[in-house]
């Protein structure tokens, strides 16, 4: 099963990424992971990608394409993937078409307020990626999956998040669009209810799918 998680910044993608990936022993491929690691460990790509993270903006589509068609190449994506952070924009959705199928696409909606206090409350895991929000941690700063430290995200401020934002709702939304075109679309709203309540929706409609 190939799926694409759609969702704003905050809209909860990583975590129901964490949770689908599991269940249905597909790899997570989130582009922002990606980008993050290779900042920290100063590649090329990362010298290059950083300005753009740090300002919310768009890496250019020729760098993110050529990452991603590679990275599908990789033997534990034959099995399945969930695209995590990708497509983020018609090009990119194009592109994806010439090297991929795409089963189904799983939209996660989200009340603009939510997005904010998630966003803000966001903290990361810096060795499995793992998002958790500050109001359930209880003070503790390391991950309950791998123990990994927390980090709070340089760019979930509320400045590059306005920039995400428009970012979305200028490129990414549209793609809502394309892929209900094309019959693949799976929605799901966004809610204060624990992570489990919409993945238990998304896992429902998934089993049905996956038959
Ligand atoms: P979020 O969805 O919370 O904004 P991500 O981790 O998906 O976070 O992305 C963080 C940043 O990484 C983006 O703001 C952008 O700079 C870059 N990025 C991630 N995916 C893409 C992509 N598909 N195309 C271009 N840039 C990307
Ligand atoms: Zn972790």
């Amino acid at each position: 099963m190939n799926l694409i998680l759609l969702g704003a910044p905050g809209a909860g993608k990583g975590t129901q990424a964490t949770k689908i990936s599991d269940r249905y022993g597909i790899v997570h491929i989130s582009t922002g992971d990606i980008f993050r690691a290779n900042i920290k460990n100063a590649t090329e790509i990362g010298l290059l990608a950083k300005s753009y993270l740090d300002r919310g903006a768009l890496v250019p589509d020729e760098v993110t394409i050529a990452i991603v068609k590679d990275r599908l190449t990789w033997d534990d994506a034959a099995k399945g993937f969930l695209l995590d952070g990708f497509p983020r924009n018609l090009a990119q959705a194009e592109a994806l078409d010439g090297f991929a199928k795409i089963d189904g696409v799983v939209n996660i909606n989200i009340d603009h307020a939510l997005l904010l206090d998630r966003i803000c409350g966001r903290r990361v895991c810096k060795e499995c990626g793992e998002s958790y929000h500050v109001s359930t941690l209880g003070g503790a700063t390391v991950c309950s999956r791998c123990g990994g430290e927390l980090y709070r995200r340089k760019d979930d401020n509320p400045e590059t998040v306005a920039s995400r934002l428009a970012v979305y709702n200028e490129q990414t939304a549209p793609l809502i669009d394309y892929y209900t075109k094309k019959g693949v679309i799976l929605n799901f709203t966004g809610t204060e209810a624990p992570a489990e309540v919409l993945f238990d929706e998304i896992k429902t409609a998934l089993d049905a799918f996956n038959k």
